[in-house]
């Protein structure tokens, strides 16, 4: 298509050490605000997931960082292991505000396949999907994400939780090894632009899961990416898309075997 045969030919351009940068290119506008306030709708409910169990861990305490509280307290969560058949497995904490295991429980599920359907490079890192009550904002850390449910009402009242979970994702899987990486870094500065006013006001920690949610839509889902945005991307960040192609290549499964898959000794997802 003709959006790859240009992104193609930058990113051949730019590896040749062609283009150079100025630094006064930083000054322009980003062409979108944040990814978490578009209104495309890349992951689709309905799409594949890789969910194929739950199984209910009983109740252990778990240290989980709290904004409400801006502290890391311990609680004696409510535990589910979120099985996919790819084998990249989740453990899944709900706060104990929840008050009972079938609330827990609902509200683990809610979770449980929208994180089946992260590609399974960007689910592999989750070791932990903490659940509390209120309204804050999503956060993540390496190896972790915490959600407040009631951001993910607000969430699936626009049909974005599954983005939001994806932009976590990056944090949790991607940011250790990726967000400093001399290559990252080359990327931003031969691009000169960012994509989004949220990864320009914080170039190292949001930069990159910002540009990849934009990036995977473009790499795997082109025809849910409006074209006259495909264009601002592709203008805007070129050599960031090319770097995220390289982590999630249009022409290979975004769902592989990452290890042997384990059956759950009972299934409490409804699902079978
Ligand atoms: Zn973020």
């Amino acid at each position: 298509m003709y959006f790859w045969n240009r992104t193609a030919n930058l990113s051949a351009v730019l590896a040749a050490g062609i283009v150079a940068t100025s630094s006064s290119a930083f000054a322009q506008e980003p062409p979108f605000s944040n990814t978490a306030g578009t209104v495309f709708d890349i992951i689709r409910k309905g799409d594949a997931s890789t969910l194929s169990c739950v199984e209910d861990a009983g109740r252990g305490m778990r240290q989980i960082w709290d904004k409400r509280v801006d502290g890391e307290p311990t609680v004696e969560a409510f535990l589910f292991m979120a099985r996919y058949s790819d084998g990249a497995n989740i453990e899944i904490a709900i706060n104990p505000e929840f008050g009972s295991g079938e609330a827990a429980l609902a509200e683990a599920l809610r979770y449980a396949r929208p994180l089946g359907q992260l590609p399974t490079v960007l689910r592999a890192g989750i070791k932990r999907f903490s659940v509390h009550g209120g309204r804050e904002g999503f956060h993540a850390g390496t190896g972790q994400i915490v959600v407040y449910a009631e951001t993910t009402d607000n969430r699936l009242s626009y049909d974005h939780l599954e983005e939001s979970i994806f932009h976590e994702s990056v944090h949790a899987s991607w940011d250790a090894q990726h967000r400093l990486a001399e290559e990252w870094r080359a990327a931003q500065n031969r691009d000169g632009r960012f994509l989004t006013g949220y990864g320009a006001k914080n170039p190292e920690r949001e930069d990159l899961a910002e540009t990849a949610l934009f990036a995977y839509a473009i790499l795997h889902y082109p025809d849910r990416f409006p074209p006259a945005d495909t264009r601002d991307t592709l203008a805007a960040v070129p050599a960031r898309i090319a770097y995220v192609k390289a982590l999630l290549p249009p022409d290979e499964p975004i769902h592989f075997a990452l290890r042997d898959a384990v059956a759950c000794e009972t299934d409490v997802s409804g699902l079978n």
